[in-house]
């Protein structure tokens, strides 16, 4: 089958012919993939630019780990899903007899596997998975909205990790679609305003202002940064969603005193900050990666309430025999959300068929 994978370490991906995986073993299941998007991981995954090097002992691997499809096989010991079902999966969720998922930290697992960069992910006809990932999907809602779930998961994790609340000025640094679910649920816990900023990245912008986040800045146009210093000095809680170092000390700048400046972003050179100032003003820096499976079920069950109301945040769709172009638009910034349907191989593939 046709997959989009990355060979070896260095910078490059290649879309190439691989055995289709076999039967699901016990608590796996196979799942047919219908939408997959590419995420921001994957473009540091196809530069590598740093902070991937773990993915070395398991290479080659197929990424894609932001989807949704059908359930083809399901392996021994599995009910809660069964042939057919559509589902959604998250890519890391536990191994359930680590440590940690022992001691009823699940989310802390040491061996998440997650798909898509430890073993072969959705850029693909087909991905094996834990079935304790697969999540029913709402019935009347299609693919390409199912397989944003995985990020709007991550955004839905950092709201909570920030403790947004009622009444809260929060500052979304980064128009991706991290910063985008984040903004969403921001909104969704009651925060007074919401507005998300970044840097030459109109088209991101665009889906932010497309979503009804009406305030947003584009840093690299005159005035837009005095504007958003004006408007959100003092802010409550600011997300730094873009994995620039900059983006920190913008953030720590405009916090209020006792302020949460909450990292999402993967980055690859260290952050320096003043810390007498940090100090004096009592802020707090809290990191927050991946979700939990309380995300999972919130998030489906937003979907379930409006789903169709996230489509903004899907820009361009492509065949997976496309899927280098779709790197190429997200990585020059001129998509937001780009979903693959990995069914569509191309014309020459249906041939051999
Ligand atoms: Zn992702
Ligand atoms: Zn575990």
């Amino acid at each position: 089958m046709l997959s989009y994978r990355k060979p070896a370490p260095g910078p490059g991906l290649e879309l190439t012919d691989t055995p289709a995986p076999g039967d699901p073993g016990p608590d796996e299941v196979l799942v047919s993939v219908q939408a997959v998007g590419i995420c921001g991981s994957d473009l540091h995954v196809l530069e590598w630019d740093g902070g991937y090097e773990f993915m070395v002992p398991h290479l080659p691997v197929t990424l894609g780990h932001e989807f949704a499809g059908i359930v083809a096989r399901t392996g021994e010991g599995v009910s809660h899903v069964s042939a057919g079902d559509r589902v959604t999966v998250w890519p890391s969720s536990p191994c359930g007899v680590c440590q940690a998922c022992r001691d009823g930290v699940a989310q802390n697992c040491s061996d998440k596997r997650t798909l898509g960069l430890y073993t072969d992910g959705a850029f693909a006809p087909q991905v094996l998975c834990r079935a304790n990932g697969a999540f029913p999907l709402p019935a009347d809602l299609d693919f390409e909205i199912g397989a944003l779930t995985e990020p709007l998961c991550v955004g839905h994790r950092a709201v909570a990790v920030g403790g947004v609340g009622q009444g809260d000025r929060v500052l979304v640094l980064g128009p991706g679609t991290i910063g985008q679910a984040i903004a969403i649920f921001a909104r969704d816990a009651g925060a007074a305003a919401v507005a998300v900023a970044g840097y030459d990245d109109r088209a991101r912008l665009q889906a932010c202002a497309d979503l009804g986040f009406t305030t947003t800045y584009d840093l690299a146009q005159e005035g837009d940064r005095a504007a958003m210093e004006r408007d959100f000095s003092g802010a409550d809680v600011i997300f730094e969603a873009t994995g620039r170092a900059v983006s920190v000390t913008d953030g720590l700048s405009l916090l209020r005193t006792e302020g949460v400046l909450v990292m999402t972003g993967i980055h690859s050179r260290n952050v320096t900050f003043a810390p007498t100032d940090f100090v004096r003003r009592k802020l707090q820096i809290r990191g927050s990666h991946g979700s939990r499976k309380s995300d999972w079920e919130a998030v489906i069950a937003k979907l379930r309430a409006d789903g169709p109301s996230l489509r903004p945040m899907i820009t361009h769709r492509l065949g997976l025999h496309d899927i280098a172009s779709g790197f190429d638009l997200a990585r020059q910034r001129v998509a937001s959300k780009v979903m693959v349907f990995p069914q569509d191989t191309g014309p020459e593939q249906e041939a051999d068929r």
